[in-house]
């Protein structure tokens, strides 16, 4: 048995405690195979957090991941909470900002070609995570979102150049491990100081990779290239809210919400996190996807996999993909999917094909 990794598991939310252990286990076997020893760590997080430690987020979580470099974080259903939490940090976010998780990696690649609605799609947006216009990103204290009187609300949006030169810098390193261009996306048009920053700060990054072919879209003809042609592009910069709102597009091109896959990481540490939600509506019916999660842990492998130049944790990612890849052209579907196999059956049809 080779080196030992260690993964925290945190179950959240929802179908949280659903998909995420269909990930862990899928991922154990994958590991296994490959021959590289793993300790998970289950940690509180969430709801059930909230009941045993009386925090979403407890400090005793907090100490164990400032130990950690990889974890699987289950959605959270914050708006579930009760009232005093809900003005509070999600603890998605509180984990985020405290590790500095600047860069939301969200890959869109059909499936199921025959199903998706773009099949040519393969594409990897890299998405500013750690400012924008999101209220809990951009304020050392207080919110970015404040109304002056009942009926006036305001929003604050931080843009820095360090920030988005951080991510493009990202985006272009990503770019020369798949097929070499980059689309840099902003509404420089109107947003002019800020997406225009945004811009600007990409493109000096650019001048360093001159190997790496870069194209510009404003967000609004961003979008409707996407439904036209996604098969065009390859990696994706964007900020914060234009990344949010452009890869869901691109999931639901590739498939559905429930196959998009997400990790959040910064040069050291990195999350495992479907970019769907909680789905309260359908939780504890053992019925949810567990693509994006299993996919996402897959992500995880092979980002430490290039981190640490460990080749048997790039095969192990790569076989989860494949694994999956087999029990989607088998027809083994989710309900989300037009099938009728529960998690666990799909589950089962990904570790019988690893
Ligand atoms: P959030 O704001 O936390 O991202 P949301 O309100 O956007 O959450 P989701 O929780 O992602 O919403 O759910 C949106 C819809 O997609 C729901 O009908 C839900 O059942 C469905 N859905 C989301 N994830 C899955 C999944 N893994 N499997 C099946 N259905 C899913």
């Amino acid at each position: 048995m080779g080196d030992i990794v260690r993964i925290g598991v945190l179950h959240g939310d929802g179908i949280g405690p659903e998909i995420v252990p269909a990930a862990v286990e899928v991922a154990a076997k994958a590991l296994q195979r490959n021959d590289i020893g793993v300790e998970w760590i289950e940690l509180p997080f969430g709801a059930a957090a909230i009941d045993s430690h009386g925090t979403a987020a407890p400090s005793e979580t907090l100490a164990a991941l400032d130990e950690l470099d990889l974890w699987v974080l289950g959605p959270h259903d914050s708006a579930s909470y009760p009232t005093e939490f809900r003005g509070q940090l999600t603890p998605g976010a509180v984990i985020r900002k405290r590790y500095n998780l600047f860069a939301n990696l969200r890959p869109a690649k059909a499936l199921d070609a025959a199903r998706a609605m773009a099949p040519g799609i393969d594409l990897l947006i890299a998405r500013e995570n750690s400012e924008g216009l999101y209220a809990d990103r951009n304020m050392a204290v207080g919110s970015g979102e404040f109304m002056p009187t009942p009926d006036v609300a305001l929003a604050v949006g931080v843009i820095t150049r360090a920030a988005s030169e951080r991510i493009a810098r990202e985006a272009f390193t990503w770019a020369r491990r798949r097929r070499g261009k980059v689309t840099i996306v902003h509404k420089a048009n109107v947003l002019t100081m800020t997406t225009g920053l945004f811009r600007d700060a990409c493109l000096d990054v650019a001048r360093d990779f001159p190997d790496v072919e870069v194209s510009q879209e404003h967000v609004d003809a961003m979008a409707a290239h996407l439904v036209r042609r996604a098969a065009d592009f390859d990696v994706v910069v964007t900020e914060n809210l234009f990344g949010d709102i452009l890869s869901d597009l691109a999931a639901e091109l590739a498939g559905s919400l429930g196959t998009a896959a997400s990790i959040n990481c910064s040069a050291t540490k990195a999350m495992a996190q479907a970019a769907h939600g909680a789905a309260p509506d359908i939780a504890g019916q053992g019925s949810a996807n567990p693509i994006a999660m299993i996919s996402s842990t897959a992500m995880l492998l092979a980002w430490q996999g290039q981190r640490s130049g460990d080749e048997r944790l790039a095969a192990a990612a790569a076989s989860i993909d494949s694994a999956l890849a087999r029990a989607i052209t088998a027809g083994v579907a989710t309900r989300d999917l037009g099938g009728t196999a529960s998690t666990a059956t799909f589950a089962q049809a990904v570790l019988d094909g690893l």
